[in-house]
């Protein structure tokens, strides 16, 4: 299919007037399809100036930010998944990929957690890593997201978790679809201390994880024109054989049918975070509830 478009007489030119730019100069923004200057962009935190189309951000992004800076202390740095399978497909072999995707994001898995604090109130703070085998969960994830529900628990901090990924880790079989009920108890039981969960969904936030933990927030909030839902576009409407709308399992598409609590532009999160937590912290100073139970 390159090749098409290789000897095809309008495309050597554009290409050579590209190439001409410097790789990191200027990126097209996939929305308004304008051209944005790269440092135009990072200063921005990654939303096109023009159209605010959210760019992806990679979890150290997300983790700079949102949290106050230099306040995230990441535990279980080195967790690495295992292949339980011994799975091989047509695109290599599962614990071959593992090493690659390791090497694509920077991080030892796909999701990454630790103590943090947003406008000096402290939490458990959470994040998937998009580059890393598309943010899915197999059963390190469901572990490592388990950990930072139980050390929230354990401490009595709010926690806050940022979501993107295409669901379960299929190269894990059952075991990935099991972290859905491993995640979603352990969150049961954190809920019963009457600690507060704040899930932040952005661009893709997709399969087991919005149809678990993600949707089970206290608050649940997404950044504006991400996709949330369960399946892509293209399967339900092969599926049902009819189209959806046009906005169908966006975020503003949620909030009007009432799925989500609130559609955040990114810079406001922060802010938006330390108030919520800051309300929190209030009510839990001047409610006469019994001390928190410590877990065993
Ligand atoms: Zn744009």
């Amino acid at each position: 299919m390159k090749d098409i478009f290789k000897r095809h007489p309008r495309y050597p030119a554009q290409r050579e007037k590209f190439e001409a730019l410097p790789d990191n100069l200027w990126i097209r923004c996939p929305k308004c399809q304008e051209l944005v200057y790269a440092n135009e962009l990072e200063s921005n935190l990654r939303v096109c100036p023009k159209c605010k189309y959210h760019f992806g951000l990679t979890a150290r992004e997300r983790i700079d930010a949102t949290l106050d800076e230099g306040s995230f202390h990441e535990l279980d740095a080195n967790m690495r998944s295992v292949d339980p399978l011994r799975f091989s497909a047509l695109e290599g072999v599962y614990s071959e990929k593992l090493e690659q995707y390791a090497e694509k994001a920077g991080t030892a898995e796909s999701f990454l957690y630790g103590h943090g604090a947003i406008e000096g109130e402290p939490l458990v703070f959470g994040v998937t890593e998009f580059k890393y085998a598309g943010g899915s969960m197999g059963a390190v994830f469901g572990e490592k997201l388990v950990r930072a529900i139980e050390l929230a628990e354990r401490e009595s901090l709010p926690l806050v978790t940022v979501s993107s990924g295409g669901g379960a880790r299929m190269q894990e079989g059952t075991v990935s679809l099991m972290q859905m009920a491993k995640t979603v108890a352990a969150l049961n039981r954190f809920k019963e201390q009457r600690l507060p969960y704040i899930s932040i969904m952005v661009d893709p936030c997709l399969g087991g994880m919005t149809a678990s933990y993600a949707m089970l927030g206290d608050v649940n909030m997404a950044e504006p024109g991400a996709y949330i839902g369960f399946a892509g576009r293209r399967v339900i409407e092969q599926t049902m054989r009819q189209k959806l709308p046009q906005d169908a399992a966006t975020s503003e598409f949620l909030l009007h049918h009432g799925m989500i609590d609130l559609v955040t532009p990114r810079a406001e999160i922060p802010s938006l975070l330390g108030r919520l937590l800051r309300m929190y912290v209030t009510s839990k100073a001047s409610s006469r509830r019994e001390p928190v139970a410590q877990l065993a």
